[in-house]
């Protein structure tokens, strides 16, 4: 199973939002207006507890479903975890990686990062690896060193073949959640850098091929502007992606930029 940049990529991760039944509420109304978004490709990606109610209702439509983490181990005495093949028995397709918010409050390191992306795979999920710098190492300008180190750590034995399973997101972590979006030049220079070291380890078709997304502050206002940048193939999103009409109109932008550009 492999995935492409040749559309824009959208994905709303819904954190810790959402009951079942307004999961499902929201989820109705995005498959009514999904017809109009053909062009993105469209992920949700709720809490445990929705995901096969979920996956009920996104049948037939273009709606896709993904997890917000998930553990290592395949099965065994580890309570409180859910593991790759669980999900893929929800109707699971993607998986999200080393959130900043599973790193900052959860203990998740570079380490266990890559021990989930190999299981994952292992289990034919795409993860989506998140990556990103604090305000602090922004400041101090350690962003492309720590960005590197998050991709050279967390990538760890992973050949071509992997790679072309992998999604990629940079989400600086001081504009998660914050109201603040990175510029459409900051987020471009690390887009680009993440892809020039992608080239340097994995060679420039799996580099260039490579889905790599902007998180942060991502809402219908300023899709565009980070869409039409070259490096830029798509959007997680968070706050915006709770309610149906704002997540399908950051659909619609990302569709107009990539229309654009290629
Ligand atoms: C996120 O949760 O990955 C995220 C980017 O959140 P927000 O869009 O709310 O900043």
């Amino acid at each position: 199973m492999t995935i492409s940049n040749k559309k824009p990529f959208i994905a709303g991760n819904w954190k810790m939002y959402k009951t079942i039944p307004e999961a499902i509420e929201m989820v109705r109304a995005l498959k009514e207006s999904s017809p109009e978004v053909t062009g993105a490709e469209l992920v949700v990606i709720p809490p445990f507890t929705a995901l096969k109610d979920i996956s009920k209702v996104i049948e037939g439509s273009s709606v896709q479903l993904g997890a917000q983490n998930m553990s290592w181990e395949e099965k065994g005495a580890f309570t409180g975890e859910i593991s790759a093949p669980m999900l893929k028995d929800a109707g699971c397709r993607f998986v999200v990686i080393g959130h900043s918010e599973r790193r900052q409050y959860f203990g998740e390191t570079n380490e266990t990062v890559n021990k989930k992306i190999k299981a994952a795979l292992a289990h034919d999920l795409i993860p989506i690896m998140c990556l990103g710098e604090s305000l602090e190492e922004r400041e101090k300008e350690k962003t492309i060193e720590k960005v590197g180190s998050q991709i050279n750590a967390g990538l760890e034995g992973m050949g071509q073949e992997e790679m072309s399973r992998i999604i990629i997101a940079y989400e600086p972590i001081w504009a998660i959640g914050t109201g603040v979006t990175a510029t459409p030049a900051q987020a471009e220079e690390v887009h680009a850098f993440i892809r020039e070291r992608l080239a340097e380890i994995h060679g420039n078709k799996t580099a260039s091929c490579a889905i790599i997304l902007y998180g942060g502050s991502v809402k219908p206002a300023n899709t565009y502007e980070l869409l039409i940048e070259k490096n830029i193939n798509g959007a997680l999103v968070g706050g915006a992606s709770l309610e149906a009409d704002s997540f399908i109109q950051i659909a619609k932008e990302a569709i107009r930029a990539y229309k654009e550009k290629t």
